[in-house]
């Protein structure tokens, strides 16, 4: 039987709990046995499945597709695609979707793995970062930064790959998908322009910035913010050292840095935090990094949590936020 959603099954859905955002369905935050996910089917009659890894990825989709496909969210909002460890149900949506988003360079290697493992075909895969250089994380050019997305310039090419891959294997549709994509690309030079207005009214010596994980190279690069400390690197998977931690101390210190910021989708702040307050700076606020954030969080979609964290990152870098040693998250 085809797995669509109708209005029916869409409230028997939300009765059964299970986190339905719109027509999107969180697989990864299902409840046993709520929905049979063997009832994905491929090339659906219908709707075609678009399993994605990742919550941005999921809304560039959305933009794309509109109603199109029927979305399929692995790892959900304020969810860390580091770490994620899939299910037997991401499997089987995976098995069966027409086509798998994910952003590639490294930043979901658990699902990655399942990809592989279940020997999905490449035309039904797409890694939305492709055809991007990527900075490396050391001078051994070893570990890439897969955070491109955080540069708008960059999430265009997100749009346009998502566009070609929707066009392969759903090419009745590839004329609305390729307006959409149209739109979206102008909207986000227009978000894209608005975001250095902000951003341009932080004075230069605050232009720095200190988060949990390395994240924001990329979007340093493009806004003119300097990156310089985190606690992870560009992964959470590898846990920090109790010297790395030293050195933030004293990086703080010598520096006289105002404020760290964390970040929603990195549990375990508390040892930043910590460290942030021995040092005596503050915390500027919660960033949208690796996710967006839930519907009433201001950053639940790729245009908001642009927008917001530009928002954060003006009131932290100006004088704002808040003591660390009182600091709760
Ligand atoms: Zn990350």
């Amino acid at each position: 039987m085809a797995f669509t959603l109708s209005k029916a099954t869409r409230t028997l859905l939300v009765i059964t709990s299970v986190l339905l955002v719109g027509d999107l369905i969180v697989v990864g935050l299902v409840g046993t046995g709520a929905i049979d996910p063997a009832r994905f089917t491929v090339g659906d009659a219908e709707r075609p499945v678009v399993v994605s890894s990742t919550t941005f990825l999921d809304d560039l989709i959305l933009r794309v597709a509109g109603d199109k496909v029927n979305r399929v969210l692995l790892v959900g909002p304020g969810g860390d695609p580091h770490t994620y460890q899939p299910t037997t149900r991401d499997q089987v949506a995976i098995e069966r979707a027409a086509l798998v988003v994910l952003n590639g360079w490294g930043l979901e290697p658990g699902i990655e793995e399942m990809v592989e493992s279940v020997g999905k075909p490449a035309h039904r895969v797409l890694h939305a970062a492709q055809g991007m250089e990527p900075h490396y994380e050391d001078d051994a050019r070893t570990v890439p930064d897969p955070h491109m997305w955080l540069s708008i310039p960059r999430a265009k090419v997100y749009v346009a790959n998502i566009r070609d891959a929707l066009e392969r294997v759903d090419p009745a549709n590839a004329a609305l998908y390729r307006a959409n994509a149209n739109a979206t690309e102008r909207e986000l030079d227009v978000l894209d322009a608005h975001i250095r207005r902000i951003l341009a009214t932080i004075p230069a010596d605050n232009r720095s910035l200190i988060t949990t994980h390395d994240a924001f190279r990329y979007f340093g690069n493009e806004y003119g913010i300097r990156v310089v400390d985190t606690l992870w690197g560009v992964s959470t998977e590898v846990d920090y050292s109790p010297q790395d931690r030293a050195q933030l101390v004293q990086y703080l210190r010598q520096n006289r840095v105002p404020a760290v910021f964390v970040e929603s989708s990195v549990a375990r702040v508390e040892e930043f935090v910590g460290a942030a307050c021995e040092a005596e700076a503050r915390v500027g606020g919660t960033l949208f990094s690796d996710s967006l954030g839930l519907p009433g969080s201001g950053g639940h979609t790729y245009f908001t949590m642009m927008l917001k964290n530009a928002e954060i990152l003006v009131t932290g870098l100006t004088g704002g936020g808040e003591d660390a040693c009182t600091w709760k998250p």
